[in-house]
């Protein structure tokens, strides 16, 4: 925990893979802070951090708020840039999940989101871009608070994808 100016943050360890939106929505969740009122604890512009957990709108930080961000989280800023979206250009815009992955251990995976990828490497299994009962798009990973198809309530664990079972 460190001190802040309304009281105690809860600083929150990152799951190894686990994609820099992800984390920020487990960490905003965890004290209870919007963007904007983290943004402003940070001290850095709301947009940048919005841009973090949807990557399609984001710019990348420089130097200076990078540092002070991962700071902020309690960081070391080497883990914290392993974490960061991949680069527009190698960025894949729909969120994706390998739900044998997310069986294993809850979280959304930066690997997945990188153009050229379209299979886990672990489970060799097709990266799923939407639910395959419904068909719903997922929502950006910093949302994925209940771990299921937020339109069918279909767990991200048991999204089979029906052509790979
Ligand atoms: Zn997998
Ligand atoms: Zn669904």
């Amino acid at each position: 925990m460190i001190d802040a100016p309304d009281g105690w943050i809860f600083q929150l360890a990152p799951i190894l893979g686990e994609s820099l939106g992800h984390y920020l929505g487990r960490f905003r969740r965890a004290n209870c802070l919007s963007q904007s009122a983290l943004a402003e604890l940070v001290s850095i512009d709301a947009r940048l951090l919005r841009g973090l957990e949807m990557p399609s709108l984001g710019q990348p930080l420089n130097v200076e708020q990078l540092k002070k961000l991962a700071y902020f989280l309690g960081l070391s800023e080497s883990n914290f840039a392993e974490m960061l979206p991949p680069v527009r250009s190698q960025l894949h815009l729909t969120t994706r999940l390998c739900s044998k992955c997310y069986a294993n251990e809850p979280i959304h995976r930066q690997a997945w989101q990188c153009t050229g990828v379209e299979q886990c490497d672990r489970h060799d299994a097709p990266l799923l871009t939407a639910c395959p009962a419904c068909g719903t798009a997922f929502r950006l990973p910093a949302l994925w608070e209940n771990g299921c198809c937020e339109q069918c309530w279909l767990p991200f664990r048991e999204m089979h994808n029906p052509s790979f079972s």
